[in-house]
This record gives structure tokens, C-alpha cells and sequence, in this order.
């Protein structure tokens, strides 16, 4: 049966390009790049979650260290192939990875249409090589600086030429962060402007009214696990 499901062509609708990098390649770069491992992180234990968490906080443990790669090109381009060789391993033929294009332009000392370059093209080769479709979804991180950062992505996506490529906008982390009030609105004018699709991380953990808020405010067309979804008492009508 697992043979089975295995050999299935399939389709990835969520997964985050640093999650799906293999443990070994992750502890390499963080090695060559001589980052600062946070206090208390095991490269040997840390990275990988087999078995269930007792909170969000502790299962997203291994983003301390995610975060800190890829620096430099070549990096980026090893992550890529390593998430796609995991992908087809799967057999995985159509993906829609998310990442988080701040941080690579951050990471890296470049512009923001720069990294949303650099990504699109290691994405494409990675494509190509593996017979696997693939497109990106932008993801910006909840909190003060969530709507500086949703328009500094557009204007990247922009000035880059709105490569079909780029299919949609996320929204992530900590559910209870307060972002600014304008974001949902902004969201929408996206999907308005552009035509890209909105998912948002929400009924990740606790609450299911932020998935009511994901629908009705952010004009969700996906939302991101939404497993609270089963504590709500409202009903549509
Ligand atoms: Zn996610």
C-alpha cells in the first residue's frame, strides 16, 4: 500500500522550500557558512520532527536554524535541486513552493527583485532537471513589518515581470501576532491587481476564528491546514 501510494503521481500544495531541504544538506551549509548555532539547538536532533509536538513553538524548532541558509548563490541553488530530488522522489509532479523572499534578500546583501530572481531561475532549472512543474508562492511573515514587506514583494514581482511563476501570496507564523490593520485589504487588491491567489496560515493551532478572518477579510482562496477548523460553532448561514 505504501509502495503504492508512493509510485501515485501527486501534487504539493504546501510545503516551504527550507522544510523540504535534506537534514544532511542543511547541516552542511550551516557548517561551510560557519553560522551561529542558537544555544541549546542539536544539529543531530533538532532538525527533524518525528513525533508529535506539544505546541506550535517547539514543532517550528527547526526554523532557529532554517532561517540562517541560504547564503550565497550556489547554497541556494543546492536547496533548491535537494527539495525537488526529495519531491521526485515522491514522485511529485506539480509543486507550489513557498518561501520567504525577504529573508533571502536579507541573507544575502541583495535586492528583493534580485532574490525573487535568483529563485525563479534555481526553480525553473530545478523544474526542468526533474520533470517536476513547479511555482512559488510568496510568503510574508505576520507582525509590524507584514504589510511593508507585502509591498516591497509586489514591487519586486513587478519590477521582475510578473513571471507566471509566481502564483500566490501567503501568509505565515504565529497566529497570534498582530499585523497591521491594512493587510488584509492589501491582500486583496493583489489578488484584484495581479490575478495571484492568497493562502494564509490559519486554524494552524488554536484558533478557528482566524480562519473565518483568512475567508472573509483576506479573500482566502486556500487556507494553510486550518485544523482548528473543527472547534468553530458558526455556521455559514
Ligand atoms: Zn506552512
Amino acid at each position: 500500500m505504501e509502495h503504492h501510494i508512493k509510485n501515485m503521481d501527486k501534487g504539493e500544495l504546501h510545503v516551504h522550500l527550507n522544510g523540504l531541504v535534506s537534514t544532511h544538506l542543511v547541516i552542511d551549509l550551516l557548517q561551510q557558512q560557519g553560522a551561529e548555532i542558537p544555544d541549546g539547538f542539536d544539529l543531530e536532533k533538532d532538525l527533524t520532527r518525528l513525533t508529535p509536538s506539544p505546541d506550535l513553538q517547539t514543532y517550528l524548532k527547526p526554523w532557529q536554524v532554517l532561517r540562517l541558509i541560504p547564503q550565497g548563490r550556489t547554497a541556494l541553488n543546492l536547496m533548491v535541486f535537494s527539495a525537488f530530488e526529495n519531491l521526485a522522489r515522491q514522485n511529485v509532479k506539480f509543486v507550489e513552493l513557498r518561501s520567504s523572499v525577504i529573508y533571502l534578500a536579507l541573507l544575502n546583501n541583495i535586492t528583493v527583485p534580485e532574490a525573487l530572481l535568483w529563485l525563479t531561475e534555481e526553480i525553473d532549472r530545478a523544474s526542468s532537471k526533474y520533470g517536476i512543474r513547479g511555482g512559488l508562492i510568496l510568503t510574508v511573515s505576520r507582525g509590524d513589518y507584514a504589510a511593508e514587506h507585502l509591498r516591497t514583494l509586489l514591487a519586486a514581482y513587478v519590477a521582475i515581470g510578473k513571471p507566471g511563476k509566481i502564483v500566490g501570496l501567503d501568509l505565515a507564523c504565529n497566529e497570534d501576532t498582530v499585523s497591521p490593520t491594512e493587510l488584509p485589504q492589501l491582500y486583496r487588491k493583489a489578488k484584484a491587481d495581479f490575478g495571484l491567489k492568497v493562502t494564509i496560515h490559519a486554524g494552524e493551532t488554536g484558533n478557528p476564528d482566524n480562519i473565518m478572518e483568512a475567508i472573509t477579510e483576506f479573500d482566502a482562496d486556500r487556507i494553510g491546514h486550518g485544523t482548528a477548523a473543527f472547534k468553530s460553532k458558526k455556521s455559514w448561514n
